[in-house]
Protein backbone atom coordinates (compact mmCIF):
# COMPACT_ATOMS: atom_id res chain seq x y z
CA UNK A 1 0.00 0.00 0.00
CA UNK A 2 1.35 3.14 -1.35
CA UNK A 3 0.43 6.24 0.83
CA UNK A 4 -0.13 9.27 -1.25
CA UNK A 5 -0.36 12.59 0.77
CA UNK A 6 -0.88 15.20 -2.18
CA UNK A 7 -4.62 15.64 -3.20
CA UNK A 8 -5.49 15.54 -6.83
CA UNK A 9 -2.97 15.57 -10.29
CA UNK A 10 -0.49 17.87 -10.40
CA UNK A 11 -1.21 20.81 -12.26
CA UNK A 12 1.04 20.26 -14.89
CA UNK A 13 0.76 22.85 -18.00
CA UNK A 14 -2.52 24.14 -17.61
CA UNK A 15 -3.30 27.53 -19.28
CA UNK A 16 -3.63 30.06 -17.58
CA UNK A 17 -6.89 31.91 -18.82
CA UNK A 18 -8.13 35.25 -18.83
CA UNK A 19 -11.47 36.70 -19.79
CA UNK A 20 -11.53 38.92 -23.33
CA UNK A 21 -12.73 42.15 -22.03
CA UNK A 22 -14.43 42.33 -25.81
CA UNK A 23 -16.44 38.82 -26.22
CA UNK A 24 -16.28 37.92 -22.61
CA UNK A 25 -13.97 34.51 -23.21
CA UNK A 26 -11.68 32.81 -21.17
CA UNK A 27 -8.68 32.24 -23.31
CA UNK A 28 -4.88 31.14 -22.68
CA UNK A 29 -3.62 34.66 -21.78
CA UNK A 30 -0.50 34.29 -23.23
CA UNK A 31 -2.58 34.95 -26.87
CA UNK A 32 -4.34 37.73 -25.59
CA UNK A 33 -3.50 41.63 -25.51
CA UNK A 34 -2.87 43.21 -22.14
CA UNK A 35 -3.89 46.64 -21.07
CA UNK A 36 -2.25 47.67 -18.08
CA UNK A 37 -2.67 50.38 -15.57
CA UNK A 38 0.79 51.79 -14.56
CA UNK A 39 -0.27 54.57 -12.26
CA UNK A 40 -3.52 56.73 -11.28
CA UNK A 41 -3.89 58.30 -14.78
CA UNK A 42 -1.41 56.20 -17.05
CA UNK A 43 -2.20 52.89 -19.75
CA UNK A 44 -0.05 50.66 -21.94
CA UNK A 45 -0.37 47.97 -23.82
CA UNK A 46 1.54 45.28 -22.21
CA UNK A 47 3.02 42.75 -24.72
CA UNK A 48 5.17 40.78 -22.58
CA UNK A 49 2.22 40.27 -19.90
CA UNK A 50 5.18 41.13 -17.06
CA UNK A 51 4.24 44.40 -16.57
CA UNK A 52 3.12 45.32 -13.06
CA UNK A 53 -0.07 46.96 -12.41
CA UNK A 54 -3.79 46.16 -12.79
CA UNK A 55 -4.51 44.44 -16.38
CA UNK A 56 -7.78 43.58 -18.21
CA UNK A 57 -7.21 41.36 -21.46
CA UNK A 58 -8.25 41.78 -25.23
CA UNK A 59 -8.12 38.66 -27.98
CA UNK A 60 -5.81 40.22 -30.59
CA UNK A 61 -8.55 40.38 -33.56
CA UNK A 62 -11.00 43.39 -34.74
CA UNK A 63 -13.85 42.01 -33.68
CA UNK A 64 -12.90 42.05 -29.67
CA UNK A 65 -11.95 45.83 -30.73
CA UNK A 66 -14.37 47.14 -31.97
CA UNK A 67 -16.73 45.58 -29.00
CA UNK A 68 -14.28 46.97 -26.49
CA UNK A 69 -14.40 49.90 -27.93
CA UNK A 70 -18.40 50.28 -28.51
CA UNK A 71 -19.27 49.29 -24.59
CA UNK A 72 -16.30 50.97 -23.37
CA UNK A 73 -15.36 48.12 -21.81
CA UNK A 74 -11.49 48.92 -20.52
CA UNK A 75 -13.43 51.88 -19.03
CA UNK A 76 -15.42 49.40 -16.85
CA UNK A 77 -12.47 47.30 -15.96
CA UNK A 78 -10.11 49.75 -14.43
CA UNK A 79 -13.42 52.42 -13.52
CA UNK A 80 -11.40 55.38 -15.41
CA UNK A 81 -11.08 56.64 -18.71
CA UNK A 82 -8.84 54.67 -20.83
CA UNK A 83 -7.01 56.92 -23.61
CA UNK A 84 -7.93 56.87 -27.40
CA UNK A 85 -3.86 56.54 -27.89
CA UNK A 86 -4.12 53.19 -25.66
CA UNK A 87 -6.98 51.66 -28.35
CA UNK A 88 -4.66 53.13 -31.36
CA UNK A 89 -1.84 51.06 -29.80
CA UNK A 90 -3.83 47.99 -29.54
CA UNK A 91 -5.13 48.25 -33.43
CA UNK A 92 -1.78 47.96 -34.29
CA UNK A 93 -1.36 44.26 -32.59
CA UNK A 94 -3.91 43.20 -33.93
ZN1 LIG B 1 -12.21 38.35 -27.53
Amino acid sequence: MTINKSKGEPRGKMPSLRRCVGCRQMIDKTILLRVVRLSESGFAVDTTGKSAGRGAYMCKNADCLAKTIKKNTFNHSFKVKVPQSIYEELNQWI
